[in-house]
């Protein structure tokens, strides 16, 4: 391995096998920590401390204070409370320990990592005190002993004030997230804290930046401390296309799985944090269908070896692996390497995603970010020295197609391998007595064959319609795909119609206690266009009228035609085109489509209470049209001839497949794509 050393801490790896060997850090079981933590965490299926885990606890099991630069997502929570909890006697008075921390949620999900990492001693009491919440609660909660407190300084300081919590025996106090705290404006209450803190009491800081506030406040409350930091390695990483994917943590499986049917690779190996996610995320991958496995240090050594075997043999695509157990994986075939869950460090960072882009070819590294983790993105970044690129995630479009280009091959396989005279009989008889033909036969056959995996899905449908959350939001800045973007108001074309969109009637109105919603239902249950597809729906008396993409197939139209809406037929046409002429404004009806019934209500607007004309497409419901409103001679609104001959992408006499170009399905999607 080729190294340049630059400073002391910043080694350029120049060579992109850069892998291979791998410093084995320490065990917890080294560490010194107790034994009932030491359950809990091996309980809490952690391998190995992580890079700051290693460095704080030794310092802190001595009671020395300590200044950590860190960030979330290092593992700097446990590695704080882990040697307290190991070492602090907490059978005197109470609080004994004070951890401070900027925000309500950081508070909440302190004090349930330590409630963690206290399993096994039942005498320890935490509790999170934080503003917002109902001080009653909190006084009650704070007469009981409490062993630690972990709390934002507005409330905290409210509490000392109150008497309804002392500090004067506290045994140790944390400053978590202390440039957040300041930047939040808390310098003041943080400083008044500090001051009614025993001067024995043992004292820790961890922040992601040092500015002046956190010097100052170091310099002044920190006292004699030792300093524990990410090392800032920098290494390249050679061969590799980096990528990210911000994702909020109960969104990450809907993620995977969509990467995993929209990205093309051969050998796919996931890194997460622990032995437990290992066998979970594997096992809701097979269940998926994808040939999953995983990786940790609770299987056997032989298990691991065939397993590991098994994927550079291609028996196997995808290990589930903790950073321990994938410990000099070397597989040619590895073409992506997937963080799950961001790695700790960015030496940790190069080592996994080096196990891709081997023996010269090029490799994937996708990076799962959550919103609270982005400082780690930046970290990475910049020491390897290359930006990540947020990733487009994989269309529905693009799923679609795999599935298809993979049910294809299935289907010819099938039928290259032969056996199939009893099924062939079988249909054969099926089409004599039903007179239906063959191709539909298939067709109705390929629909059935679908099971859970349609070959066009909606995005409602992908990849995990149980999973979907509030929403696989897919926000820009998640860097998940603009396709699952929530529907923004869209650009208005020159006759008032959404662009992109036309209009049409429906015969239901207010009289038939019809509201939007029940249009929208009716509309999307029916013809499955999704509700974010359905533009603007406008409500009267008798009639509404709703926007729909102009590209919906005319198979769609002719189902809404039929539908029905709250009991009532929908009379669901398309608005026509010419506006009305001359003085009774009658141009715009069409008895046609209305079984020849009179109306007053005519395409494009209905008469106003005066027997004006108003015109809902131009000028709104509450002005008169005028004559400069119409599109003089240009209908402003094709009709179905047209739309049917136009260059709309849908096209419902093509066969399925023919032609090569697109795929059949491309042509039946609408929409956001
Ligand atoms: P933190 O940086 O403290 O917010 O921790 C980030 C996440 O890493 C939490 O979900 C922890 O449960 C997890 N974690 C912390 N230390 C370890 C470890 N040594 N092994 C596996 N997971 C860990």
């Amino acid at each position: 391995m080729a190294e340049e050393i630059l400073s002391n801490d910043e080694v350029i790896v120049a060579d992109s096998q850069i892998i291979s060997e791998e410093p084995v850090g320490p065990l917890f079981s080294d560490l010194g920590l107790s034994e009932p933590v030491l359950a809990a965490v091996a309980a809490a299926g952690y391998e190995a401390p992580s890079p700051i885990q290693a460095q704080a606890i030794p310092v802190l099991l001595q009671g020395k204070n300590l200044l950590g630069t860190a960030q979330t997502g290092t593992g700097k929570t446990a590695a704080f409370s882990l040697p307290l909890l190991s070492r602090l006697d907490f059978s005197g008075p109470t609080p004994a320990v004070l951890i401070l921390t900027p925000t309500r949620e950081l508070s909440i999900q302190v004090a349930e990592a330590i409630q963690s990492y206290a399993v096994n001693m039942p005498k320890i009491h935490i509790v999170p005190v934080y503003g917002g919440q109902d001080i009653g609660v909190q006084l009650k909660a704070l007469k009981r002993n409490v062993s630690i407190v972990v709390a934002t300084p507005g409330r905290l300081l409210d509490h000392i004030r109150r008497g309804s919590v002392s500090l004067a025996r506290v045994q140790a106090i944390v400053l978590d997230e202390a440039d957040e705290m300041l930047d939040m404006g808390f310098a003041e209450e943080v400083e008044g804290i500090l001051k009614e803190i025993p001067e024995t009491a043992q004292r820790a800081l961890f922040s992601a930046t040092m500015p002046d506030a956190v010097k100052s406040i170091v310099d002044n409350y920190l006292g004699e401390y030792e300093e524990v930091r990410i090392q800032g390695k920098t290494a390249t990483v050679e061969n590799i296309m980096q990528r990210f994917v911000m994702v909020r943590p109960e969104h990450k499986i809907e993620a995977l799985c969509r990467i995993l049917e929209g990205e093309s690779f051969d050998g796919l190996l996931i890194f997460v944090r622990t032995k437990q996610q290992t066998a979970e995320l594997a096992e809701r991958l097979e269940a998926r269908g994808f040939n999953a496995a995983p990786l940790s240090g609770d299987l056997a050594q032989a298990l691991r070896e065939r397993t590991i075997n098994r994927l550079k043999t291609g028996k196997l695509d995808i290990v589930v692996a903790t950073d321990v157990a994938a410990r000099g994986i070397d597989v040619d075939r590895i073409t992506h390497v997937v963080n799950y869950d961001v790695p700790y460090d960015t030496e940790s960072y190069v080592h996994r995603v080096g196990r891709t882009g081997r023996a010269g070819r090029t490799g994937n590294a996708i990076l799962f970010i959550t919103p609270r983790e982005r400082r780690l993105l930046k970290m990475i970044e910049k020491a390897t020295r290359q930006p990540i690129a947020p990733m487009d995630m994989p269309t529905g479009e693009q799923i679609s197609e795999k599935r298809v280009a993979a049910f294809r091959k299935k289907v010819l396989d099938k039928v290259n391998e032969g056996g199939l005279d009893q099924f062939r009989e079988l249909i054969q008889s099926l089409a004599e007595e039903s007179e239906v033909p063959m191709v539909d036969l298939a067709a109705a056959l390929t629909a059935l064959a679908q099971e859970g995996q349609p070959l066009f899905p909606e995005m409602e449908d992908l990849p995990a319609p149980a999973e979907r959350g509030k929403g696989f939001k897919a926000e820009k800045s998640f860097g998940l795909g603009a396709s699952d973007e929530p529907r923004k108001p869209r650009k208005e074309g020159e006759n008032g119609v959404e662009e992109g969109f036309l209009r049409y009637y429906l015969g239901v109105g207010r009289k038939d206690h019809v509201s939007p919603r029940d249009i929208v239902g009716a509309i999307a249950g029916e013809s499955g266009i999704s509700s974010a597809n359905i533009g603007r729906i406008k409500l009267f008396d008798k009639f509404s009228t709703v926007e729909l993409p102009q590209d919906v197939p005319e198979a769609m139209l002719m189902i809404l035609e039929r539908m029905s809406i709250r009991g009532n037929p929908s009379r669901f046409r398309l608005m026509t085109d010419e506006p009305p002429t001359g003085g009774n404004f009658g141009g715009g009806e069409k008895k046609a489509h209305r079984g020849g019934r009179k109306v007053r209500e005519r395409e494009g607007g209905f008469d106003g209470p005066r027997g004006e004309r108003r015109d809902f497409v131009r000028g709104g419901e509450d002005r008169p049209f005028r004559r400069s409103d119409r599109s003089e001679g240009r209908p402003f609104r094709r009709d179905r001839e047209e739309r049917r001959s136009g260059n709309r992408p849908f096209r419902e006499d093509r066969p399925f497949g023919e032609r090569g170009d697109k795929p059949f399905h491309k042509t039946r999607r609408f929409g956001r794509h």
